[in-house]
């Protein structure tokens, strides 16, 4: 990490008098350079809002906003009440975790990885020990990346990506290295682009599947292939899959630790989008290492989690429930309308010639849309893009250039059916306004 630098204001001496400036107090300048972040923008944008139409987000994604989503949910508030009234979460949680929490997280993962399990491999056992509880994903994120970094190592991340990680690199000071997600192969990455950006230097290689920002599910061929890349490179796969079972459209979710017999995986998961309460702050990170070459990072992440204390001991206490077999109609009732809301948000969109989504999602709650610039009147950039079309329609979505895809969006698509028409008609109707060569040409 940088060091403390002190920023002073230029100091005077007036002649004699005893007049001093204040002195500005120093702050790690990492944080100066530090990717915007998508709430910073969606702030802004925000901001820019028509005041005479309400705000449809499709921004960043929480369906808890909106109660269909959480129909069939039992309710986990119980789980947490009971919690509340044991004398338990009065006291710390254990540094890694609450030991039936950490067995729910362990088969949970271990029942996905059974599902998925083709016949010649024995899947892999997660056992309890190799689950560490986290407040949500986003500090299993740093946790990861702060663990792994080394001077002058890299990480290779995809593009488009989740900023997230850029600025766990940044502050971890790791270098950045972007593989490109390809719209024209339904997402998924070219494994030769891959292998010609690792050198000996480079620490691990990020997956997000399914995938945020582009609606991907990736094959268990194309997750194979990674896992070829990461054993001859001899590194690790962070797996992000806090959308893990949040698929559709006839395709299947393979978990990465399915491949861990080949290389090692860092599993992250969360409670706040499969499970829809985002609020709680738990996640986990669970350490896939068959072959034992992930002892070091299994002490490091040890050593590192008895320094920070991780999510509210009640909450922990409610793990077990809500991860119980229990809520197996509420996982298909949430998967069921996001199939939906998929379908309904790309028909609207065949309707606008200057956007274009090459294919439809099949998991998460996330699609990228390629936005023509060119034919788009005072719209140069997909920051022009979202910010007129909030002024003029108070839609709000979230630039590609803040996940590294410029000229294209991103969009939420986990609203009411209703919500997403009457976004789209916002989007017809200013493209409408603002196209170039429009139809009546
Ligand atoms: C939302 C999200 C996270 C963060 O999850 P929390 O548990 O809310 O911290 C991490 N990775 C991806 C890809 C996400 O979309």
């Amino acid at each position: 990490m940088a060091p403390i630098s002190q920023v002073s204001t230029e100091e005077k001496n007036n002649g004699g008098t005893t007049a001093t400036k204040t002195k500005m107090i120093g702050c790690n300048p990492v944080l100066w350079e530090v990717k915007s972040s998508i709430r910073g923008v969606m702030d802004e944008l925000q901001a820019l809002s028509n005041t005479e139409k309400t705000v449809i987000s499709l921004g960043t994604g929480d369906p808890t906003a909106y109660p269909q989503f959480l129909g069939g949910r039992p309710p986990f508030i119980d789980s947490l009440s009971s919690a509340f009234t044991s004398s338990l979460t009065d006291s710390y949680a254990p540094s890694f975790g609450l030991p039936p929490a950490r067995r729910a997280v362990a088969e949970h993962l271990t029942k996905v990885l059974k599902l998925c399990a083709r016949s010649e491999v024995v899947p892999f056992h997660v056992s309890d020990s190799d689950v560490f509880l986290t407040s949500g994903a986003t500090q299993a994120i740093h946790l990861v990346i702060t663990i792994l970094s080394s001077a002058g190592g890299n990480i290779l991340l995809p593009r488009p990506g989740f900023p997230l990680y850029d600025s766990a690199c940044d502050l971890a000071g790791v270098r950045r290295r972007y593989y490109d997600l390809l719209p024209s192969r339904r997402w998924e990455a070219d494994p030769t682009h891959i292998r010609s950006l690792a050198d000996d230097r480079t620490l691990a290689i990020v997956v997000i599947n399914p995938n945020n920002p582009s609606g991907a599910t990736f094959s268990a061929h194309h997750l194979f292939q990674i896992a070829e890349i990461a054993r001859d490179l001899n590194i690790p796969i962070i797996a992000d899959e806090v959308y893990g079972g949040m698929v559709f459209g006839g395709v299947s979710f393979v978990p990465m630790a399915s491949f861990a017999h080949l290389a090692p995986v860092i599993t992250i998961g969360s409670l706040a989008k499969r499970w829809m309460v985002p609020g709680w702050r738990l996640g986990w990170l669970v350490i896939c290492d068959p072959q034992g070459t992930l002892q070091r990072v299994r002490e490091a992440t040890e050593i590192l989690m008895n320094l920070y204390s991780g999510p509210a001991s009640a909450i922990q206490a409610a793990v077990p429930t809500v991860l119980s077999d229990a809520n197996e109609k509420f996982h298909e009732n949430v998967v069921m309308l996001l199939e939906l809301c998929a379908e309904t948000l790309c028909r609207g969109l065949e309707k606008i010639e200057v956007l274009r989504c090459y294919c439809r999602p099949q998991g998460s709650m996330f699609m990228m849309v390629e936005v023509d610039t060119t034919r788009l009147l005072g719209i140069e950039s997909d920051m022009d893009f979202a910010k007129e079309l909030m002024k003029e329609e108070s839609v709000l979505v979230v630039p590609g250039s803040i996940l590294g895809l410029k000229n294209w969006v991103r969009l939420f698509f986990g609203l009411p059916a209703g919500l997403l028409n009457d976004a789209c008609d916002r989007m017809i109707s200013f493209c409408k306004r603002r196209m170039i060569n429009s139809w009546q040409v």
